[in-house]
Formats: C-alpha cells, sequence, structure tokens
C-alpha cells in the first residue's frame, strides 16, 4: 500500500498541529504508525490522499449514519447555503429540526442546539446544577462525554471515588465535584448516594456506553439509576450524544423505556456537521436563558447549514423499516466474520463481538460480556493493532484504537459486508497463524 502523500502531509501538518492533528485519537498513537489522509467518501467508502480505498465502520466516530456524502442532505444543504450561511438570528430551519425531533421523541419536551457534543454534555451539567442547587455530579468510569472540565475526570482506586483530574489543566477542586462509580455496580452507586445524597446535582451515564469499548448495561441497572435520582432529588442525564438517533429514533431512553431528565444529543442530528442539543421537560428547560437563570448562548448554535443537514439526514431515519434493517446489516456482519473463521481459531483468539443497533465492537478477551471498563484487557489491544494494519492494508477502515466501535452505515450494502467480513477474517486468521507460530518459538 502507497501512502506516500499521507505520510508527507502528516509531516506538514506536525508543523502546524500539536501531534499533527486536531483530535488527538486521529495520530494513530494507539496502533502505532501514520494516519491516512482522506481525500473523499462516498456511501460507505472512503478514499485517502494516495488514492487507497477503504470500506469505512468508523462514519466519522459515529454523525454518518446515512454514509458519504449522502445526496438528500447534499441537496438540503446546496440550496441552504444559496442564501447565506448564519445569521446569529432565529431561522424558520432551527423550528424545522426541533420540532422533528420533539414530535417524534417522547422524551424531551424543548431543547436548545449547540455546536458539539461536548457543549450539550457541559451545558447538560450546568443547567442540572442550576435546577436542583446542589454541586456534585456522579459519572461512570468508562464513559465519555466530551472534554469539558467537570467530566475529564478519571477514578481513583476503589469503586466510587471522588475524581482525580484526567487531563492536566483540570484544576482539582473541579475534578472533586465529580464523584467516579464504576459501571454496571448497584452497591457503589447506592453507596454514593447514601453519603452525599444532600450533594448530587446529577446522574451522567452514556445509557449504551460507546466510547470505551462497548459497555451494554444491565436494564436494571439503569432503573436502578432512574430509582436513585427520582428518590434523592437528582437529575438523570442520558448522554445520548452515540446512542440517539442510533439505536432508533428515541435512542437508548426508548430502547430501555426510561425517562431520564435531561439528555444530550450531537453526531448523528447534524448530519456530518457540527450540531449538539440537550433537552427535557418543559419545566427544567425553564431554567436556561433567557428564560431561567442558567446561562448558555453560541454564535453559531442553530445556524442553517448544519440545520439542513439535520433535517435532511432524520427525515431519512425515520423512513419504516430504517433502524431494523441496520440491524440486520450489522448482524449479517457479525455472523459473517465468524462463518468465515475455524472454531479453533475462534476459540484460540477468544474473540468475542458484542453489538446493539448498528454499533459494533469487538475484543479478544474471555468473558463473555464486558460490563465494566476494568474488564477490558489492556494487553489484548497488541493483538487489536496488529489486526488494525492488517485491515487497514487490505482496505478496511476502522477507528484507530481498539477501545473504538464500528459503525454501520445505510451505505453498507450486504454485498460490502461480506467482502468486508471476508477480509476481516483473512486478517484474523494471519493474526492466529502468527500467534501459533511465536508461541512455538
Ligand atoms: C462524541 C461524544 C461526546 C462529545 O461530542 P463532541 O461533538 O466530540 O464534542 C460526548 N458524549 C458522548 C457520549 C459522545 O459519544
Amino acid at each position: 500500500m502507497n501512502i506516500a502523500t499521507s505520510e508527507k502531509l502528516y509531516q506538514k501538518s506536525l508543523h502546524c498541529f500539536p501531534g499533527g492533528v486536531n483530535s488527538p485519537v486521529r495520530a494513530f498513537r494507539s496502533v502505532g504508525g501514520t494516519p491516512i489522509f482522506i481525500e473523499k467518501g462516498d456511501g460507505c467508502t472512503l478514499w485517502d490522499v494516495d488514492g487507497n480505498a477503504y470500506i469505512d465502520f468508523c462514519c466519522s466516530w459515529g454523525p454518518l449514519i446515512l454514509g458519504h456524502n449522502n445526496s438528500v442532505i447534499r441537496d438540503s444543504i446546496t440550496k441552504t447555503i444559496q442564501n447565506g450561511l448564519s445569521f446569529g438570528a432565529p431561522t424558520q430551519l432551527e423550528n424545522e429540526l426541533a420540532e422533528l425531533i420533539i414530535s417524534n421523541n417522547r422524551f424531551v419536551e424543548k431543547i436548545r442546539f449547540v455546536s458539539s457534543g461536548t457543549e450539550a454534555v457541559m451545558s447538560a451539567i450546568r443547567l442540572a446544577r442550576g435546577f436542583t442547587q446542589k454541586n456534585k455530579i456522579i459519572k461512570f468510569d468508562g464513559c465519555y462525554h466530551g472534554h469539558s472540565d467537570s467530566l475529564l475526570v478519571k477514578a481513583g482506586s476503589g469503586l466510587a471515588t471522588f475524581g482525580t483530574s484526567s487531563s492536566a489543566g483540570v484544576p482539582e477542586t473541579f475534578a472533586n465535584e465529580t464523584i467516579v462509580v464504576s459501571l454496571n455496580h448497584r452497591e457503589a452507586i447506592e453507596h454514593v448516594f447514601k453519603h452525599h445524597h444532600h450533594e448530587i446535582a446529577a446522574v451522567i451515564i452514556e445509557p449504551i456506553p460507546a466510547n470505551n469499548g462497548l459497555l451494554l448495561q444491565d436494564e436494571s441497572y439503569l432503573t436502578l439509576l432512574r430509582e436513585l435520582c427520582t428518590d434523592y432529588n437528582a437529575l438523570l442525564i442520558f448522554d445520548e450524544v452515540i446512542s440517539g438517533f442510533r439505536i432508533g429514533f428515541e435512542g437508548a431512553s426508548a430502547y430501555y423505556n426510561i425517562q431520564p431528565d435531561i439528555v444530550t444529543y450531537g453526531k448523528i442530528i447534524g448530519g456530518g456537521m457540527p450540531v449538539g442539543a440537550y433537552g427535557g421537560s418543559r419545566e427544567i428547560m425553564s431554567f436556561i436563558s433567557p428564560d431561567g437563570p442558567v446561562y448558555q448562548a453560541g454564535t453559531l448554535s442553530g445556524n442553517p447549514v448544519s440545520m439542513s443537514a439535520g433535517i435532511a439526514q432524520l427525515k431519512e431515519c425515520l423512513k419504516p423499516g430504517f433502524y431494523t434493517d441496520l440491524e440486520r446489516k450489522t448482524n449479517l456482519f457479525i455472523t459473517a466474520i465468524k462463518d468465515n473463521l475455524q472454531n479453533v481459531e475462534l476459540e484460540t483468539l477468544n474473540l468475542k463481538f458484542f453489538s446493539i443497533g448498528s454499533i459494533f465492537w469487538f475484543a479478544f478477551t474471555e468473558l463473555n460480556s464486558i460490563k465494566r471498563a476494568d474488564e477490558i484487557d489492556a494487553n489484548s489491544m497488541k493483538i487489536f493493532n496488529k489486526m488494525y494494519h492488517k485491515l487497514l492494508k487490505r482496505g478496511v477502515y476502522l477507528g484507530p484504537s481498539g477501545y473504538e466501535v464500528g459503525f454501520i452505515s445505510a451505505a453498507h450494502d450486504d454485498a460490502t459486508l461480506l467482502k468486508a467480513a471476508s477480509i476481516f477474517a483473512n486478517c484474523l486468521s494471519e493474526v492466529f497463524t502468527e500467534s501459533k507460530m511465536e508461541k512455538a518459538l
């Protein structure tokens, strides 16, 4: 595979940006090697600047549920930009996207558009604190909520601890306002509520944690969170930036049939443009300025280009059978990979697939289910990294880290998925043979 142009561009970008990138995971530090510079995408295919084609399972980290360069979205944006790009004043397009969401979603009555998932979550936390007049929030080890200060916090040792900042520049005093708890652990969360009940403003969770592997939770655990929040007058925030409009139009809230107090969205609602949103009941949302005391604003919030991309994409998602077909494709893909492998290979590699809707993740593990971050075997990432480069050479593109999930879009047709599955299986067979040889040495 020739990646000479990518290598050249990367050398240049290293002069411009820290690590040569504008978001860290793109630098390939986890898998090693040179990041691939992308020229264009169409459907489920990506082309790099050297002309190599890849079947894409990263899909811009989730937003592209219709695939790349979707003609409906493109037409919609093209029409919109004839009238200018941004006005900093209300437009009809904002109403249209909001109505599309609210009228098809039982879980939010009012929303506010922002420009990223991070911003949506940051605002949701502020709203929860303003509404409850309490300060502490509970987050879970293994959930990602963007890069705002309160949430760049990691667990100390133990099942429930005051957070320590996971980034330089986040004061420990901020981190101390966040309590970090292990996922799917009833006693840990009950313990925290018992000891801090008068201080907890909110519990924030990815109801389908998909930023650190795919850590599917027991439904009863999510129900427990709902009950605890209600009992202790804390708000339950579902961060549905990934799962919203991905696991069905109403996201994980509908999948588990749990009413959160605040929901955050991002990724899919922008159709590939920068959009985030947070929403909740009329009562809670009335705390946002200018109606209420919680300040939140944005120069480019609700800008027409993003709105029209979101409208076009969500209308497609609402078509009958959209989500069932995505799930069918995901199962087809995973089943085909397994069918292409011998039992001895699957068993020796300890390869496990986890999926929900059109999100999938695979891990090399002896465990049959992984629900907590500390159950992921960091050592197994060596095997992932080998796999990663084999796949890339044969034209399959995944997010460059074994902790990242993959996405199937509506543009992934069955034939391409079967082709990708056979490439996957061939790469896995190679990894199997190599590890057998290494053991023999
Ligand atoms: C991607 C993501 C975010 C952050 O969104 P950005 O648009 O990258 O700021 C927050 N929460 C979850 C669950 C996400 O998946």
